[in-house]
């Protein structure tokens, strides 16, 4: 266990190190159910080594930029973290309040950012050295000072400077791998890529204080099945042990230290859930189908390769969403196209004559692969709007070229269908056929087997100008699918992973339905195939919705197929239009939800 102080959101130095370990509650929003109970791992970045290398002179003002960019990165943390302080007790809030002040301080016009300044551009270092040179500097005069009030001081230089180091390198936390089994990890905040690394066999579970639910990290979480809560207020702000903590990810709640009456009523609550899991896991066995007789495709959603395993043990019918962004994330260099293409062979393969469907990358916005910083350019004042998914695949058309020769040789070993994120207009629909059109030529040129087919093209349906041409892209596109987490972003202008704005992030809203009545419509018109792709598709509540909607397809991480799989069992499909009509009379959120609710509650 560690448990360092005057770290995470900003603590000042322990005074109780090594007393009395006391049973604290918080509360978050729960994002991935289940609950863990284990040792507590703070994740803090603090040990993690420093790149250190010289640059060329015409390099400088790029590695400014650099330093400038981590700068705006980590001004926007702290402010966050200000914010979220906010919700806490007085007393906490207040001191919360002047040492996150504090910080901030030092990230403008203070002697660190001036001297990282000056190191990088007269002495030539990268930045994350500089800043490193400079704290070891500052730390040097502090200390010939023999004053203790600024010895307290250079701790929290010492911690912005990490801060600093941490953005700039924007390495991955360490593969955990040292932390003995069923460890908990408690974190500022986790990247997607970070969640990744987590394996399910050592880390029980997590809790982070910044994040909201539809994040690709609390994706990643119920992908991995790691009981999580995300936006806890106060997590790691007071000082103190943290021996064992507990994650009760249905309910959003994180114990630290608790008592040992507290740990036998969650381990209770435990076993219970899991007994719950083991009865659900019994229907794999029986098919999605209405009690009228109507059949439901239910598909899975892959986060990483190793989910295959689970989506089959699920059920699956196919895999209607494979995130082709795993292959670029915790790594330095892009993957060629042969190392696409074994990637998307073995999917095929492991589902045995079921179809795969595969997203074109979709980096940008909140999930960065650090391979492709090169590529991305300067940071987007707006990455959620700026060059991400689909038109970064399109200006850079080697990354497109690569994915979709990977792609359709893998279409020999299976029924694969090609989706594309993020499509605004047709015209990226049709610049994307061209260009599969041209790969096709060129590998048959080579005498590279593929189908003689290509592969049926579809585009997600996320973005609010997409929903409302669906008719559009509907005359080309081979397919839909509805993502429903960018969808309800756009449309209502929350960001999906800020736990600040999550209350507003509202499936039911009237805005949000009516988007996805539209494409449907369009794609019923225009006889293709429709699917949600969404975490709506994954959550029961949803299912007599979008069941009475039209939907005959829906995607999910696979541990949410067995209770979607319950609920389509107990329903009736002309019950369930008569109440999606219903519902779409409505203009209020609080009414659709009482209307849904009421409707599932007589199952
Ligand atoms: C979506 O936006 O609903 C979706 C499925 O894509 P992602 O979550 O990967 O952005
Ligand atoms: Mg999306």
């Amino acid at each position: 266990m560690k448990n360092e102080p005057g770290k995470g959101d900003g603590n000042p130095a322990d005074p109780s190190e090594g007393g009395p370990a006391e049973e604290r509650s918080y509360h978050g929003i729960a994002v991935s159910p289940g609950i863990a109970i284990g040792p507590a791992h703070v994740s803090d970045h603090f040990d993690q080594a420093v790149p250190e290398y010289e640059i060329e002179a015409e390099q400088v003002e790029d590695e400014r930029a650099r330093f400038a960019a981590a700068l705006a990165v980590s001004i926007k943390q702290l402010r966050k973290l200000k914010s979220k302080a906010q919700g806490l007790p007085d007393a906490a809030s207040e001191e919360m309040g002047y040492l996150l002040d504090a910080h901030l301080s030092m990230l403008t016009n203070s002697r660190l950012v001036r001297g990282v300044d000056k190191r990088i551009a007269g002495e030539r270092h990268n930045a994350e050295w500089a800043v490193q040179e400079e704290i070891a500097a500052i730390g040097e005069s502090f200390s010939a000072m023999r004053d203790a009030y600024l010895a307290a001081r250079f701790d929290d230089i010492r911690i912005v400077g990490m801060r600093l180091i941490r953005n700039l390198a924007k390495r991955p936390f360490e593969a955990l791998s040292h932390l003995p089994d069923g460890t908990v990890i408690l974190a500022e905040e986790l990247t997607p890529a970070d969640t990744a690394l987590m394996d399910p066999r050592r880390v029980a579970g997590f809790a982070t204080v910044l994040g909201g639910a539809e994040s690709h990290t609390s994706i990643m979480a119920r992908a991995l099945g790691l009981p999580a809560v995300v936006g806890v207020a106060g997590l790691l702000a007071q000082p103190g042990r943290r021996d064992t903590v507990i994650v009760d990810g249905s309910a959003g709640i994180v114990v630290i230290n608790p008592e040992p009456a507290t740990i036998a009523r969650y381990r209770e609550r435990r076993d219970e859930l899991r007994r719950q899991r083991r009865q659900l896991d019994k229907l794999r066995r029986f098919p999605a189908i209405t009690r009228d007789g109507v059949e439901i495709a239910l598909e899975a959603n892959l986060e990483l390769p190793r989910e295959l395993e689970q989506a089959t043990a699920a059920g699956a019918t196919g895999l209607g969403l494979v995130r082709s962004e795993f292959l670029y994330m915790n790594r330095d260099t892009l993957p060629g196209e042969d190392e696409q293409f074994a990637a998307f062979r073995d999917l095929l393969k492991g589902m045995e004559g079921r179809p795969v469907t595969v997203r074109t990358l979709d980096i940008g916005g909140e999930k960065i692969a650090e391979a492709l910083s090169g590529v991305t350019g300067a940071p987007s004042a707006n990455p959620a709007l700026g060059l991400r998914a689909i038109r970064l695949s399109l200006k850079e058309r080697k990354l497109l070229d690569a994915q979709l020769a990977a792609m359709l040789r893998a279409a020999v070993y299976g029924p694969l269908r090609i989706l594309l994120p993020m499509i605004c207009n047709v015209g990226e629909l049709r610049r994307v056929r061209e260009a599969l059109v041209q790969v096709a030529r060129r590998l048959r040129r080579r005498g590279i087997a593929i189908p003689e087919q290509l592969p049926p093209l579809g585009v997600m349906i996320e973005i609010p100008g997409a929903a409302l041409a669906a008719d559009a892209l509907a005359a080309e596109a081979d397919f839909f699918a509805l993502g429903t987490n960018d969808l309800i972003q756009y449309t209502l202008a929350i960001d999906r992973g800020d736990e600040q704005v999550a209350y507003l992030y509202d499936p039911l809203h009237p805005a949000v339905l009516r988007l996805i009545q539209f494409a449907i419509e369009a794609a019923h018109r225009a006889r293709i195939p429709i699917s949600v792709c969404g975490e709506m598709a994954g959550d029961p509540r949803f299912t007599a919705l979008l069941l009475g909607l039209g939907l005959r397809e829906l995607s999910m991480t696979p541990g949410n197929i067995p209770r979607v799989k319950q609920r389509i069992r107990s329903l009736d499909t002309v019950a369930a239009s008569r109440r999606a009509r219903a519902i779409m009379d409505q203009w209020d959120s609080g009414r659709i939800a009482a209307l849904l609710d009421d409707f599932n509650a007589l199952a």
